[in-house]
């Protein structure tokens, strides 16, 4: 069987980056960066105080106490229109420019704040050339890269576009993913529960970790078990940019999305993958579409989006970003049956200062509450059959932490 490794080879080598669109600042925010943005100028753009103050020159206050005439006043956003004049000082506050002349800016707590009056201030303490002055550039050079494309834009991102002067970005368009549920069980969240019959959740598990993604998710609803209804339900499906079917892709004889998928014309890329939960998960193609058939069960629902979908949904996006995989000790055992690979769900901790990954209690495919507090995937790898309480494992890093 098809290891995990090779099954996402497989879904990348499927995926190329799509394409890009103009956004305003204000939309941009959780989008994936398409631009390389370079500074249009420096940062920042002058000489400016650190400090509240008084600018100088060092070396009028080299010997000190020394008592100075105060000859302006600049507030932030009022540039002085004269220089500083050698034996004087300018009252400066934090932001503003430094006048010409002036080179070293002296905090007010080492000055007797002015309390003579405005015209002196006595300044108690010497300091070095430069002291308490943000240089110009010193943040960012003009013509320097300051965001790479592929980043999610976040607060620091959308920050440093608007200091740019940054009114529109180019970010990659979100795909729109169509969700299927397959099930004759399934019925909606709104409708009186019934012999039977469940609720359709992964519609909902797969639109918000779609939406999660940065995608647009398209639930298309529930899909009867037969092969002619689930071609129809494709072929609509088939509209959006990706799809996504939950159920009936495994052995039992009313899983029909293998068959609908052949009947359409689909090519297989892969069936059934070398992991617990979610063997059974297939990726197809159509035309420049592809379909990811996931096993029903939520879990493995769950697990086969991270490890198979989203990094799809990344790659079109052209997103950098990977799940970060981390080696800390478990709580408590990781059990496998060794044949193949199992991921098993953690909450990942910080006790005392150090990230711990507490096994959940149930671990059950069909859980839903076993989810809840899950942030982490920890592997236990194919061969092995228990990770004991103390040891190490490989843990993916879902967020949320
Ligand atoms: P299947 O892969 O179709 O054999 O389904 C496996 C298990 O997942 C069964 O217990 C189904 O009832 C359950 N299941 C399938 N689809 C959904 C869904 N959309 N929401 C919740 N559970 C589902
Ligand atoms: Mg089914």
């Amino acid at each position: 069987m098809l290891s995990v490794e090779e099954a996402q080879a497989r879904v990348l080598a499927e995926v190329a980056a799509g394409p890009a669109e103009s956004v305003a600042l204000a939309e941009a925010q959780g989008r994936v960066l398409r631009e390389e943005v370079r500074a249009s100028h420096d940062l920042p753009p002058a000489d400016n105080s650190a400090m509240d103050g008084y600018a100088v020159r060092a070396e009028d206050i080299a010997a000190v106490p020394v008592r100075l005439p105060v000859t302006g006043d600049i507030p932030a956003g009022h540039p002085s229109a004269t220089a500083l004049a050698p034996g004087t000082a300018m009252r400066i506050m934090t932001g503003a420019f430094v006048p010409v002349g002036a080179d070293t800016v002296v905090q007010v707590e080492l000055t007797d704040g002015g309390m003579g009056g405005m015209e002196e201030v006595t300044i108690s303490r010497a300091l070095a050339r430069g002291a308490n002055i943000r240089h110009r550039g010193e943040d960012v050079r003009e013509g320097a890269v300051v965001l790479r494309p592929g980043v999610r834009i976040g607060a620091p991102e959308l920050a440093m576009l608007a200091a740019m002067h940054r009114t529109r970005v180019a970010v990659a368009r979100r795909p729109v993913v169509a969700i299927l549920s397959t099930g004759d069980e399934l019925i909606d969240a709104g409708d009186a529960p019934a012999a039977g019959k469940i609720v359709n959740t992964n519609a909902w598990l797969l639109s918000a970790l779609v939406s999660e993604a940065g995608a647009i998710p398209h639930p298309l609803g529930i899909v009867r078990d037969t092969k002619e209804a689930t071609v129809a339900a494709l072929r609509t499906a088939l509209e959006s940019d990706f799809v996504i079917t939950s159920g009936g892709v495994s052995v039992g004889a009313y899983d029909f999305v293998k068959e609908a998928l052949e009947e359409l014309g689909a090519e297989t890329k892969f069936w059934r993958v070398a992991m617990k939960p979610g063997k059974p998960v297939v990726l197809s193609r159509y035309e420049d579409r592809l379909i990811f058939g996931l096993p029903g069960n939520p879990v493995s629902c769950f697990v086969s989006f991270h490890l198979f979908v989203a990094p799809a949904l990344r790659a079109v996006m052209g997103e950098e970003r990977t799940i970060p995989k981390v080696r800390m000790k478990v709580t408590a055992p990781l059990k496998s049956a060794g044949d193949r690979r199992v991921y098993v769900r953690v909450q990942v901790t910080a006790v005392d200062g150090v990230l711990v990954a507490r096994p959940l209690a149930t671990q059950g495919s069909g859980s839903l509450s076993s989810m809840i507090d899950a942030n982490g995937l920890a592997i236990v790898e194919e061969g092995v059959r228990v990770v004991e309480a103390g040891e190490e494992a490989d843990v993916l890093l879902l967020g949320g932490l």
